[in-house]
């Protein structure tokens, strides 16, 4: 329906509008009842709903309504399958619908920075491109229902120690190629109703008062339309806020903020029209919240438990399978070993927490696929820690930091008398949660214990994991196989067993590299900074990115996952060999299914820049397909790309630079393995106007062609003795080096202070 905001805006007291800038509660926004202007609610997100039953308290920790918990983000990142992102996002919608609330509160775009930020569960991937274009498809999917989103934090939220507080100290050019590319191309593809802006400060500015990042580059760059809402509590001046670009702050300041803004118009610090610009921001999205309601709305709870195996089933990775140990074959006997059997460990701690709809256990799961000519037995290994609500009641403390020999010894004999031994282990809630950061990639003593013991008395030792973010795997020559499950939402259970048993073939890649130690991730030296901030001193380089300049082997390398079945990459094409960088390329490849199985490769294409003027990463992700391919079958997958997949930010002119050149395509189903290889040619038809100073090194100036020329003009109608003979060997790198100003010494005063200016005149 459309709404003349302009004059329902007329119609409102300065109380009224200012009202309208902050929460009602901790999950509504205010309603103004004599202008038909309606509250809505907001919800956590991301992977599922948590809506708080109407008697929530004021800090929004107690329990929500039921919902489905869907794997986690680090998990669906896994995925890399845009289609799938679309499907969970429209079932949550569809909850949220049923549940009358308006705007969930996710996806979350944030950057894995280190693999030791407490909330990298909740968070797609180390890859800005990968987060982006799943975050986009999330959002699409929720979208799509009638249901706003909040793509957060926004931005260069990396760590929760002292989040609320940090002040993130990063260069232009890492900024916007690695922490704002990950939001940007999301807001560009699927204008999220609103955006989240983060705790932290960046670059000396809070988030929520920073107009850079708020007004100049989301709305006037990236032409966002729709709202900002604020962190829950991090409005630090609201008037500053307001002022910056944030419309809604969250939750209620119990009408602090209200007052701030009223006084404010009121003393003329903030012109009323800024109040009204936000307040018609804010109206249109809350109109649209209430245009899409759908009466009535159900969603089948069976049918999303579906999904939600479906979805773990697609995303979890499989690390190791040395003499095909996977999948197992439904005879003799298999011992399952470890308590996230039974209970899983399925969600991370903190405002993501769901309240699931039902619950799998993978022990009972396997036991309904193995049908009668297998026998399983089953030994809890360690000891699980209390079930916990939002947040775990100990932090970094679990029953199961001291191995329990008893559990062992137990685990160890039905091990012993098995042909196969499964052990399920990882990281327990109070390791892992919003609100503060991991110190260590170890799991728990008990847990590392167990599955050395067992793979010592069974030499057919499967781990199957379950964390939030990469681990150290000290025991890995050890075992046979390993499954990387990550958080597998509420049909964890049932994925796992539908993959040991190969009732579906793993096809989940790493959407993050797993380093074989801590001390290897480049932000290492900087994490988590001091008292006031965090310096990301490793610039561009974050996550393969580092590992394959630096020839560095990670454990498991980004974009890594095996398969039941192989894959064979053949026929790279493209449709041009040279490019104008305001054209697209298409670039083409067949991948065959050279194995037994139907299977699902994911197909990734990366970037390199063959010369470059600036330093850039080895190569980049720019583009990724998931295609199933039954046995024998071929598939000639298509990608596109644009100026993007060339570029980079080039901080004098601030914008997207393309240098012309060659670039390398590579193409392949890891980032350390891409057989294909094509070279195309990419011509800027922006040409960077270089300003020539005395400071400008006579190089610099030699490698351009007219400033060549114009030199070496220069030097011999001067005739000066120095640059009579071409220069070689060091003296020619000696003076490559040298500032123009130099001259002046080099010629012994021929080259005098206005000749040199007369030189640059010419020069610019
Ligand atoms: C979290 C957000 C969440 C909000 C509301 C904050 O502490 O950082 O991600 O959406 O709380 O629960």
């Amino acid at each position: 329906m459309s709404r003349d905001l302009k004059s329902i805006i007329e119609k409102m007291t300065l109380e009224e509008k200012a009202g309208l800038c902050s929460g009602l509660d901790f999950w509504h926004t205010k309603g103004v009842e004599r202008l038909n202007i309606p509250s809505i609610m907001v919800s956590d997100g991301p992977h599922g709903l948590r809506k708080q039953a109407e008697d929530a308290d004021h800090l929004g920790l107690n329990v929500s309504v039921p919902a489905t918990c869907f794997p986690s983000g680090a998990t669906l990142a896994c995925s890399w399958d845009r289609a799938l992102l679309e499907k969970v996002g429209e079932a949550i919608g569809r909850e949220c619908q049923a549940q009358d609330v308006s705007i969930l509160l996710g996806p979350a775009a944030n950057i894995k920075r280190s693999p030791l930020c407490g909330r990298n569960f909740e968070y797609f991937s180390e890859d800005p491109y990968l987060s982006s274009e799943l975050a986009a498809s999330h959002i699409k999917g929720v979208q799509n229902q009638g249901i706003g989103t909040s793509l957060k934090h926004y931005t260069a939220n990396n760590q929760e120690y002292k989040r609320l507080l940090i002040d993130v100290i990063v260069d232009e050019r890492t900024l916007r190629e690695i922490y704002l590319a990950s939001f940007e191309g999301a807001i560009k593809k699927s204008q999220p109703w609103t955006v989240m802006c983060a705790y932290n400060k960046v670059n000396g500015e809070y988030c929520s008062e920073n107009k850079y990042l708020l007004t100049d580059i989301l709305r006037d760059e990236w032409g966002y339309e729709g709202f900002v809402v604020s962190d829950w509590g991090a409005v630090n001046e609201r008037v500053d806020a307001l002022i910056a670009g944030l419309e809604l702050e969250m939750p209620s300041s119990g009408g602090i903020g209200d007052k701030k803004i009223i006084e404010a118009v009121k003393s003329g610090i903030l012109p009323e029209s800024v109040l009204d610009g936000a307040v018609e921001r804010l109206l249109k999205i809350i109109f649209r919240a209430v245009d899409n309601k759908r009466e009535d709305a159900t969603f089948d709870e069976d049918a999303h438990h579906k999904l939600a195996r479906e979805i773990a089933r697609e995303s979890m990775v499989l690390l190791k399978n040395e003499d095909e140990i996977l999948p197992l074959k439904k005879e003799g006997t298999v011992a399952i070993i470890g308590g996230f059997a039974k209970r899983p460990r399925y969600q991370g701690g903190g405002s993501s927490h769901v309240n699931p709809t039902k619950l799998d256990s993978a022990l009972e799961e396997i036991e309904k696929l193995a049908g009668d000519q297998m026998k399983i037995l089953y030994a809890d290994g360690y000891r699980l820690d209390e079930e916990s609500g939002l947040f775990s009641s100990q932090v970094f403390k679990s029953a199961s930091d001291v191995a329990d020999e008893t559990l062992i010894e137990e685990a160890k004999e039905i091990a012993a008398k098995s042909d196969v031994a499964v052990v399920f282990a990882g990281l327990p809630e109070s390791y892992e949660s919003e609100g503060f950061d991991r110190k260590h990639l170890r799991i728990p003593e008990g847990h590392s214990q167990l599955i050395e013991e067992i793979s010592k008395v069974n030499e057919n030792t499967v781990v199957v994991l379950s964390n939030g973010a990469p681990i150290e795997m000290p025991w890995l020559d050890e075992v046979k196989g390993v499954l990387e499950c990550y958080l597998g939402g509420q049909a964890f259970g049932g994925a796992v067993a539908d993959l040991l048993f190969g009732e579906a073939n793993p096809c989940g890649k790493l959407a993050e590299t797993f380093p074989v130690k801590l001390s290897d991730n480049p932000s290492h030296l900087n994490f988590p900074g001091d008292d006031k901030k965090v310096e990301y001193r490793e610039g561009l380089f974050v996550g393969y990115r580092y590992y394959e300049a630096k020839e560095m082997m990670p454990l498991f390398p980004f974009g890594y996952g095996l398969s039941y079945t192989t894959f064979e990459y053949t026929n790279i094409g493209v449709d041009k060999n040279s490019i104008l960088d305001t054209e697209e390329l298409n670039v083409n490849v067949k991948v065959k299914n050279t194995g037994s199985m139907a299977g699902k490769e994911i197909v990734q294409l990366y970037v390199r820049d063959v010369e470059s003027s600036v330093i850039r990463p080895i190569k980049e992700l720019k583009g990724f397909e998931k295609v199933s391919l039954d046995p024998g079958e071929e598939k000639t997958v298509t990608f596109t790309l644009g100026k993007r997949a060339f570029a980079y930010y080039n901080e004098d002119i601030n914008d997207w630079y393309v240098e012309d050149g060659e670039f390398e395509i590579l193409v392949g189903g890891s980032s350390d393995c891409t057989p294909l290889k094509t070279v195309v040619y990419v011509s800027s038809t922006e040409k960077v106007e270089k300003v020539y100073t005395r400071n400008s090194t006579i190089g610099e100036i030699m490698e351009d062609p007219i400033g060549r020329k114009l030199v070496t003009k220069f030097m011999q109608e001067n005739n000066f003795e120095i640059f009579k003979d071409e220069l070689s060997g060091g003296m020619a790198e000696i003076i490559k080096n040298t500032p123009l100003r130099n001259l002046t010494m080099l010629t012994n005063g021929q080259v005098t202070e206005d000749i040199l200016d007369s030189l640059l005149a010419k020069l610019n």
